[in-house]
């Protein structure tokens, strides 16, 4: 049978290693950390760094095709497995979604809404960037940020100073508030003949930066869920995206506004474990290697919350309801903040 390739060895390695072997696949996971969540569950896995380019090419030569896990792959190693084996989704989607900067650009060049935005380089950008799009703003990194970190909010101009020396000199883009009531997102997949399957769009809660919970179905108007499905499918075929793609979407008075995409399978999409007969892992696999589509009906009403730290160790209270599916990632050290599982909770039939 053939092998994928995963970059990355996270709880979201380790869910599509899972969906890759119900299918007949073999994974092979390239992951610098050694007790990772996927290497539980792997065929095989490299343990190397990125910058290592003779086992980047063995990893290459070991698979048949190569997705990822996690946005934030060094471009010098993706050329040089792209010289090898073809990697989906592709290149350009991901230099896109590293940056919040060409990521905002694309969105708005596509016509779809987006927060007011400004680039901030220096102090002076970010003054320039206040007079414009005003305050309250929120100041983000453009790279790296996940999780809420690496954000400053800016609730009075008198807060610039602070938000600036929050992002360490990283370049950064400031966005206008949105005054949204609440955030959906849409998981959404292209298979490589360019059909398109989305998933019923889920009602994401955050605390403290993280996503808490997701609930299908969003409690939102059905132009709305319309709206969002085709906005998804926009973004997908602009980009020939093939694979799951998690997009994230405020609710506003004016409609519907894009928060930010991400090129992977997502934390709000794991509901459809429970939810559907083919989930968001299985979805990106079939796509990955070139399968049909699933369908992405959903069956039941779900709500998924996320195990954060010690949140974990509810799960005997959880595993004496027989609602609640139990999805844990194998890792041992619950440190504040960390996401060790998650449970998905049966609401009923959809
Ligand atoms: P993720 O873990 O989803 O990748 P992230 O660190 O990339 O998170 P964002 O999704 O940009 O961060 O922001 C985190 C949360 O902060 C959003 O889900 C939303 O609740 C809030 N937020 C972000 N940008 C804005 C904005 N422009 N206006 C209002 N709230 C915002
Ligand atoms: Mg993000
Ligand atoms: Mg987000």
């Amino acid at each position: 049978g053939a092998v994928i390739g995963i970059l990355g060895g996270g709880q979201l390695g380790r869910m599509l290693s899972m969906a890759a072997a119900r299918l007949g696949f073999k994974t092979c996971i390239f992951e610098p950390g050694g007790d990772c969540p996927a290497s539980h569950v792997a065929n095989y896995h490299f343990q190397a760094e990125y910058t290592d380019e003779d086992a980047l090419r063995r990893f290459a030569q070991a698979v048949d095709v190569v997705t990822y896990e996690f946005e934030n792959i060094p471009t010098e190693a993706l050329d040089l497995i792209e010289s090898l084996k073809p990697i989906h989704p592709n290149r350009r989607t991901l230099a896109i979604s590293q940056d919040r900067l060409t990521e905002k650009s694309f969105l708005s060049e596509l016509g779809l809404s987006v927060a007011p935005f400004a680039n901030v380089e220096s102090r002076a950008d970010l003054d320039a960037a206040l007079t414009t799009i005003g305050a309250p703003a929120i100041l983000k990194t453009r790279r790296f940020g996940y999780d809420g970190k690496g954000q400053a909010r800016i609730m009075t101009p008198a807060d610039a100073d602070q938000a600036y020396a929050d992002m360490a000199n990283a370049p950064a883009v400031l966005e206008g508030f949105v005054d949204f009531s609440k955030e959906v997102s849409v998981i959404a997949a292209r298979g490589v003949a360019g059909d398109i399957s989305c998933f019923d769009p889920g009602e994401n809660v955050h605390k403290s930066g993280i996503l808490h919970t997701t609930t299908v179905p969003a409690a939102i108007t059905p132009s709305l869920r319309t709206d969002a499905v085709i906005l998804a499918s926009k973004i997908l075929n602009a980009l020939e995206y093939v694979g799951v793609m998690g997009v994230e979407l405020f609710v506003t008075p004016a409609g519907l506004i894009v928060n930010e995409i991400a090129p992977r399978v997502h934390n709000s999409g794991h509901w459809t474990q429970d939810g559907c007969v083919i989930d968001q892992f299985e979805q990106h696999i079939r796509a990955v290697a070139g399968w049909p589509l699933g369908d992405g009906s959903r069956h039941a009403n779900v709500e998924m919350l996320n195990l954060i730290g010690d949140d974990v160790d509810r799960i005997p209270e959880f595993a004496k309801d027989g609602s609640v599916a139990i999805h844990l990632y194998g890792k041992t050290d619950a440190k504040p903040g960390r996401k060790m599982g998650h449970i998905n909770r049966l609401l009923g039939p959809a």
